[in-house]
C-alpha cells in the first residue's frame, strides 16, 4: 500500500480502480474461505502490523486507542476508533473527508 498522494486525475482514477479491484478480491475471498480458515487467519494476524507483521503496540491518543507499529511506524485504527473520530471530526476538515471515505468503504 502506498501513502503517496496522487498528483493527477489520471493517477487518482487508477488508485480508485485498484481499490475497487482489491475490494472485489476481498469479497470473493470471503465467499470462498471456510469459517475455520477465517478464524485461523485471524489468530495468525491478530495484533500484527499489516505492512511488516511486527507486534502492534496499543497507544491512547487523546481518547482514541490506536495500534502503532514500532517497526515501520504504521498505525491501525479499529472500527471503534474510526467511529469516535467520525463523531468528533470538525466539518470540512481533511479528517472529515477521510472519514467519509471510510464510511462508504465499509458499507456491505
Ligand atoms: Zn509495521
Amino acid at each position: 500500500m502506498t501513502t503517496d498522494k496522487p498528483s493527477t486525475l489520471e493517477e487518482e482514477y487508477f488508485v480508485r480502480e485498484d481499490a475497487e479491484r482489491i475490494r472485489k478480491l476481498h469479497y470473493d475471498e470471503l465467499r470462498r474461505m471456510a469459517q475455520s480458515e477465517r478464524e485461523a487467519l485471524r489468530a495468525l494476524h491478530k495484533g500484527r502490523c499489516a505492512e511488516c507483521g511486527a507486534q502492534l503496540v496499543p497507544e491512547l491518543v487523546g481518547e482514541v486507542k490506536i495500534q502503532h507499529c514500532p517497526n515501520c511506524g504504521g498505525t491501525f485504527l479499529d472500527k471503534r476508533a474510526w467511529q469516535y473520530l467520525q463523531s468528533h471530526a470538525e466539518p470540512h476538515s481533511v479528517m472529515n473527508a477521510i472519514l467519509n471515505w471510510f464510511k462508504s468503504a465499509n458499507k456491505p
